[in-house]
């Protein structure tokens, strides 16, 4: 196996070529629509990707707002690159040991699926050739680029996508890294280290989304791969592991549809239509299919070659159902999983008999009431099918959140990039690399051997400090007088394992403020220690104080009076036990004024508050 990344960082200087704020915005102002039709460049040949979507014919409405003016709607030319998007994209350049380009050249890449008003990205060459040295293994960075974030969907129906434009704009640093991830747990590794540096620059914004990895994976005898926008770095292990458990499966299945002579299907779909009259439920019965057209096409050689073999959820059928779904059809039925669906034995031998099928041969049955949509599904079926004979087809595929992927569309063609007239190329100076260069960020290995020296944590943790973005607020909080070990253990487990309200699109992040509030609270002994991730559980389902998440954690009232008032009774309920025991009565008091107070105190100050009182009691007898 081998793998790539692609790290797409938005960074938080201001839009790449225009004065709008990098912010999103729910508020809508207005919107319009805009179409996308392929045409051939110079060279005669039209983009495969581009001519499939035209074939879609989408409408795409773009939703404005506050975040975009005129640029954005591709109706007033690109304002000068800023320079400060541009600066932080060479200090990566630098940290990362690349050599920066003589000249930027901005350049246009051909974009099909509308999220660009334009139809196209604009982005620019910055460095090439530099690496990155992580757990003494060397990755090579041969590209480090500046470009513009694409506009955000945020609806989709068979005829149209909604996107807004608050995105589209906003600087993205992309770092290539070459083919050297060899596990799956590296690429999390890599990307971790990636994101470590980027933020080390302070021009990052951030937050869920705002960086997004493209996976590219490879095994022997497979292909590449693309797995595009993964937003959860720490899933890209079980997206390289499950892509490469995919084209293993293909394979194999490969290997044994060569065995048995399998033919890539070469007869006409036939309207089965009438077949399926009298079916009562499923997708084909006529309720379901709403008048709808039935196509049956034959698989010659591919029975049983269509579902999942023992132990993967991988499959060939899923893979041809991709298909179907990638001209709006909602999927199909394939002969390894019917009967089923409704459909009956009789219904499948009339399929069979129709077809004219051999014992070895397989079938899809595809409904729409769209028969030319139906057909050019079955047309792409046919032709995902015939590739399976040859191996594992290039692909872009869409990330899941069940750690598998999707098939989104073919790997672009090569000859979608061409200069943008209108911005001229910037000079990088020696005088702009030299200011830069003095001013560098501090490395992420240097911030975490500093964080274990400086706070005298174990490696490991001043690790998961950096690699999880928590450095900066973990010194702000040890700066202020908070003990480093609980906020480590705050910032790395408490903080990331509380359990988000469901239905949450928006990860949790409370402020310093708060998070000093927090430990302060339990340093004063307001409440245990052990109950910061029930306050913070409260906090994230939306307690609006300290005070409020206390209360509903069920953490707050117990003053030192009324922690007192307890230790007292039950000291005074033990005298016997005091003056027979001594000190060695401590133990068995302690349990039983930790019962009373379940944790609502520290335990530290429940045990001083005995032994005070223990004191008292054995001085006065
Ligand atoms: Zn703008």
């Amino acid at each position: 196996m081998k793998a790539g990344l692609e790290v797409h960082q938005q960074l938080a200087t201001g839009k790449l070529f225009c004065a709008c704020p990098s912010e999103f915005s729910e508020e809508v102002r207005g919107s319009f629509a805009r179409r996308l039709r392929a045409a051939s460049g110079e060279n005669r040949n039209v983009d495969p990707a581009a001519a499939l979507a035209a074939s879609r014919r989408l409408v795409y409405r773009y939703e404005t707002g506050p975040s975009n003016c005129l640029v954005e709607m591709d109706e007033e030319p690109p304002h000068p690159i800023n320079p400060d998007a541009l600066d932080t994209a060479l200090t990566l350049a630098l940290l990362l040991g690349a050599h920066p380009l003589d000249e930027i050249v901005v350049m246009r890449k051909i974009v099909v699926d509308g999220s660009n008003t334009s139809g196209f990205q604009r982005t620019a060459l910055v460095a090439v050739d530099g690496h990155l040295e992580l757990r003494g293994k060397r990755y090579s960075i041969p590209t480090i680029c500046l470009e513009e974030d694409a506009a955000r969907k945020v609806s989709e129906t068979p005829s149209e996508i909604v996107y807004r434009l608050d995105r589209l704009g906003i600087p993205l640093v992309e770092i290539a890294t070459g083919p050297e991830i060899t596990e799956g747990r590296e690429g999390r590794e890599v990307a971790e280290e990636l994101g470590a540096l980027l933020r080390a620059t302070r021009a990052v914004r951030r937050g869920i989304g705002t960086i997004r990895e493209d996976v590219n994976v490879s095994i022997e005898g497979g292909h590449r791969i693309e797995i595009k926008g993964v937003q959860e770095l720490r899933k890209i292990q079980q997206y390289v592991d499950f892509e490469v458990e995919r084209q293993r499966v293909l394979l194999a299945v490969r290997e044994v549809l060569r065995a048995r002579s399998a033919r890539p299907p070469t007869e006409p779909p036939i309207d089965v239509s009438s077949l399926f009259d009298e079916v009562a439920s499923g997708p084909l019965s006529a309720g379901a299919r709403k008048g709808g057209v039935v196509l049956a096409l034959a698989l010659p050689g591919f029975d049983q070659q269509l579902r999942s073999p023992a132990g993967t959820e991988e499959r060939l059928g899923r893979e041809l159902a991709d298909q179907a779904r990638s001209v709006g059809l909602r999927g199909l039925l394939h002969s390894d999983e019917l009967p089923g669906y409704g459909l009956e034995p009789v219904h499948v031998a009339r399929v069979r008999e129709a077809l004219r099928l051999a014992p070895t041969d397989a079938f899809v049955l595809v409904t729409d009431r769209d028969r030319a949509r139906a057909e050019l599904a079955l047309l792409r079926v046919g032709a995902r099918a015939a590739a399976a004979l040859e191996g594992i087809p290039g692909e872009t595929r869409d990330p899941l959140p069940t750690g598998r992927t999707r098939y989104s569309r073919p790997l672009p063609g090569r000859d979608r990039m061409y200069p943008e007239t209108d911005i001229p190329p910037i000079a990088v100076t020696a005088d702009r690399l030299a200011r830069l260069a003095a001013a560098l960020p501090e490395r992420p290995s240097a911030l975490r051997s500093r964080l274990a020296g400086d706070y005298g944590l174990p490696s490991e943790i001043a690790g998961q400090l950096v690699g999880g973005g928590f450095a900066e607020t973990f010194e702000t909080l040890a700066k202020r007088g908070r003990p480093a070990p609980l906020v480590a253990r705050l910032l790395t487990q408490d903080l990331p394992s509380v359990e988000l309200p469901s239905g949450a699109v928006e990860g949790f992040e409370p402020s310093v403020d708060l998070l000093d509030e927090l430990l302060r609270a339990s340093e004063s002994g307001r409440f245990a220690k052990e109950g910061i991730p029930a306050v913070l559980t409260a906090l994230a389902a939306g307690a609006l104080s300290l005070d409020a998440a206390l209360a509903r954690a069920g953490l707050s009232g117990l003053s030192d009076a009324e922690l007192g008032a307890i230790v007292d009774r039950v000291v005074e309920k033990n005298r016997a036990l005091i003056e027979e025991r001594g000190e060695a009565a401590f133990q068995p008091l302690m349990g039983d004024v930790m019962r009373e107070v379940r944790g609502r105190r520290d335990g530290k100050v429940i045990a001083d508050a005995l032994r005070r009182a223990l004191v008292r009691v054995r001085g006065a007898a």
